[in-house]
């Protein structure tokens, strides 16, 4: 149970099999906001861990009153887990921060600073990636650019989900029900006054990445969907250039047919034709496909997340939904 003190800064930190990160995380993040002299939270979401990431957190939420944990009834995602932290935050400053370290914990004074000097949301900014495979860096650059371009929304690049959002923002995050969630195109979609800070992204501390090519696909997919129709209008673009191009081959056939007498050839072109005429197709069905999984997804209107139990705070809800 909390100690009833209302904190006035709320860490969340999403936590999925981190069992070999989180002693030092805590470490880390105690040594940083306990030197603030100013009451604060850490909220650690268990986004059901299969480690024993459980008990280490039962462990701290009993030990210190400013630990609390939620344990998610089973696997909800990264952006879920975050969604959880904030929804749970007693703070008038709620920073999120991933577990393992990769995010300095040593920037929050400075993001804490701009936040007093009148900044709603303060933005880690990735200046660098250290120990971070070649594909990944390659990936990460090229979707945030990609982003940048096919939305709407200016979603700043090189900026993850390591970010301050004042009370105001968080509880305008929370009327915002959607389901695949990409947190950081939301946090620019809501607006305010963003200010960025600075910092370089560290090795991970301990473990291995928990965003598998699958999980990186998705979440891709998620960003672009949710703020931008390119990939629609790509499909009628597409379709309209295909059709103009079919024609003027149609007259072309037709003027052969009338003019010359070459014999009727082509069943190599015919069958490329086909065969790259279908593959665009599908390709586009698929497109549309993502849209719609989606849209089937908001109608359900299923809870974000499922939390099974919370250890540490003052009140104890058991399912809440995002
Ligand atoms: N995470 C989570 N649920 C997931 C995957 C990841 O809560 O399904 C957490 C993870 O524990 C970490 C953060 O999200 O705190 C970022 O994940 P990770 O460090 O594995 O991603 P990377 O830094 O490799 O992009
Ligand atoms: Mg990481």
């Amino acid at each position: 149970m909390g100690d009833g003190i209302k904190p006035v800064y709320s860490i969340v930190i999403p936590a999925y099999n981190e069992e070999s990160v989180l002693a030092e995380s805590y470490k880390r993040l105690t040594a940083v906001m306990s030197a603030l002299e100013t009451p604060y939270e850490l909220i650690f979401v268990n986004d059901g861990s299969l480690d024993t990431t459980a008990d280490i957190l039962d462990g701290m939420a009993g030990r210190d009153n400013c630990v609390k944990a939620l344990h998610f009834s089973r696997n909800f995602g990264h952006q879920a887990a975050i969604s959880a932290g904030m929804d749970y935050a007693a703070g008038e400053a709620v920073v999120i921060i991933d577990a393992d370290l990769q995010d300095p914990p040593e920037v929050i004074p400075k993001m804490i600073e701009a936040w007093r000097a009148g900044s709603e949301v303060v933005y880690g900014k990735r200046l660098s990636r250290k120990g971070e495979t070649v594909f990944k860096k390659l990936t990460a650059r090229m979707f945030y650019r990609v982003l940048r371009k096919v939305t709407n929304v200016d979603i700043p690049v090189d900026t993850g989900d390591f970010r301050l959002l004042d009370r105001k923002v968080v509880d305008t995050m929370k009327r915002i029900s959607e389901r695949n969630r990409f947190m950081r195109g939301l946090v620019a979609w809501v607006g305010f006054s963003q200010t960025p800070v600075e910092y370089v992204r560290d090795e991970r501390f301990a473990g291995e990445t928990k965003y598998p090519f699958r999980k990186m696909v998705k979440f891709a997919l998620d960003g672009i969907t949710s703020f931008s129709y390119m990939p629609l209008r790509i499909a009628t673009t597409l379709g309209a250039a295909l059709s103009a191009l079919s024609f003027a081959y149609l007259i072309v056939i037709v003027c052969q047919a009338l003019f010359t007498n070459t014999t009727i050839q082509g069943w190599a072109s015919t069958v490329s034709i086909i065969l790259i005429s279908q593959g665009i197709i599908m390709m586009m069905l698929g497109m549309i496909g993502e849209y719609i999984g989606r849209i089937f997804d908001e109608i359900k209107g299923r809870p974000l997340y499922i939390v099974a139990r919370s250890e540490g705070f003052d009140t104890n809800p058991i399912l809440k939904d995002g």
